[in-house]
């Protein structure tokens, strides 16, 4: 069964450039059947906090996103000490003992002499006298993976084929001095642990999966498939989360942006597909593919998002808003009909409300003042319906020879005391011709 798994460190928010790898595993999840696994990556015990693992799945129930399973790094200690021992009697996890001082030393004379700064492999020539000497100077060691040095190639299905020759990199160290892990060997244990078919994540990992393929081989784990997306960047081209940082999930859903904006920014930038929005993820399962997603660079441009925002809103039909607008008092559906083209973000509604529930200060030009006199006197007996307003301008029209914006602007400055608004031919039945008769002088 596809398995796929969302491996987010609990050390900060979520930003957008996160919610691509959260969104596109479920988008494929969906598509095919298939699983959700939300890993928590805190190993990092330091940085790692509670309140950020609840913020991460805060910010995933509000796309809609419910994992099938959850796990936490640090509940599974037991498994990876097993696939250390296995790694050491195999001869594949080596003690070394160098401190980062003299590592930085090695590197530096490498560099002097024109070679790259990989780890030339100093410990695995270590015996048995040395180690133990090195460990009465109370040194201990960390541990490396030695390296095949075979060039690793994997199909990947944003990506296409790809080679990463582990003969260029240092061996990895995968256990540090204090016996705690870094984050390579505890999620390749996982993935073969919990299934994983397909691991979808950012193209910063492209390395580490040519590594991760030969630890996941050393350990007789079946090798997934694998999907690298591009990353979200600025509009320049820098990197997200330094200039746009202010942008973390949370932030975005209290300014008050819908989630299936955000999920369609996040998504379909950087995609062949328009960035247009979906009714819901389920929708966009369907219209997604990993072949859409370019080889190039994914740039996201914040006015996108507002403009996602808009149309969605504008869209938006009554049953979907009705919840939300119970919960401000404001559940009618002619209200929402007539706002709802106007809003930015839903919130917009509370003001936007005031233009018919008031209190609104009529605005009145002087020279207006005659001709607002004689509409008031024009104003159409009620029932008033969405035909009224364009009876009652015609009246006007003809009666006055005003036409376009002195016919109308006057009309919209007295009702609403605003410059700009929602169309007056919905919001007139709305007011009804007794409010109306108030604001017209
Ligand atoms: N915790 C890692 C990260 O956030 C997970 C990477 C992966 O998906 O393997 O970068």
């Amino acid at each position: 069964m596809t398995t796929v798994r969302y491996a987010p460190s609990p050390t900060g928010r979520l930003h957008l450039g996160n919610a691509r790898p959260a969104l596109v595993n479920w988008l494929y999840a969906r598509a095919n059947g298939g699983r959700y696994v939300l890993r928590l990556d805190d190993t990092d015990t330091a940085r790692s906090t509670e309140a950020f693992a609840r913020g991460i799945e805060e910010d995933l129930a509000w796309f809609g996103v419910t994992p099938d399973l959850k796990v936490r790094q640090s509940d599974r200690t037991a498994l990876y000490d097993a696939a250390r021992d296995r790694l050491i009697a195999a001869g594949r996890l080596y003690p070394a003992y160098e401190t980062e001082d003299e590592l930085e030393r090695k590197r530096a004379r490498a560099r002097l002499l024109g070679r790259p700064p990989i780890y030339d492999r100093a410990a695995l020539s270590l015996t048995d006298e040395d180690k133990a000497k090195y460990e009465a100077e109370g040194r201990k060691p960390h541990w490396r993976f030695k390296l095949d040095g075979r060039p690793v190639t994997f199909d990947d299905l944003v990506k296409g084929p790809q080679t990463v020759n582990t003969a260029s990199m240092s061996d990895p160290v995968l256990v540090r001095a204090d016996g705690s892990y870094l984050y390579t060997l505890p999620s390749v244990v996982d993935d073969i642990d919990l299934g994983i078919t397909h691991v979808i994540r950012g193209e910063d990992h492209v390395s580490n999966t040519g590594t991760q393929i030969e630890i996941l081989e050393a350990l007789g784990g079946k090798v997934p498939a694998f999907a690298h997306l591009n990353l979200l960047t600025g509009a320049e081209g820098e990197g997200l989360s330094k200039r746009l940082g202010s942008l973390s999930l949370a932030e975005l859903r209290e300014t008050g942006y819908e989630p299936m904006a955000v999920a369609a920014a996040a998504v379909l930038t950087g995609t062949s597909l328009p960035v247009e929005p979906y009714p819901d993820l389920d929708a966009m399962a369907e219209a997604f593919r990993l072949d859409t997603v370019s080889h190039g660079s994914a740039r996201f441009d914040p006015a996108e998002l507002a403009s996602l925002n808009t149309r969605i809103l504008h869209h938006m039909p009554y049953e979907t808003a009705r919840p939300r607008l119970e919960a401000l008092g404001l559940a009618s559906e002619p209200l929402w009909l007539a706002l709802r083209g106007n809003l930015g973000v839903f919130g917009d509604i509370v003001d936007l409300a005031t233009l018919v529930h008031g209190p609104v200060t009529p605005v009145v030009a002087d020279e207006d003042r005659d001709y607002l006199a004689e509409a008031r006197g024009l104003l159409p007996a009620e029932p008033w319906d969405e035909t009224t307003w364009s009876k009652w301008t015609e009246t006007l029209k003809a009666k006055t020879g005003r036409k376009g914006r002195a016919l109308f602007h006057p009309l919209r400055l007295a009702l609403t005391g605003r410059e700009q608004g929602p169309e007056l031919k919905a919001l007139l039945p709305l007011l009804g011709r007794m409010e109306s008769l108030a604001r017209l002088p």
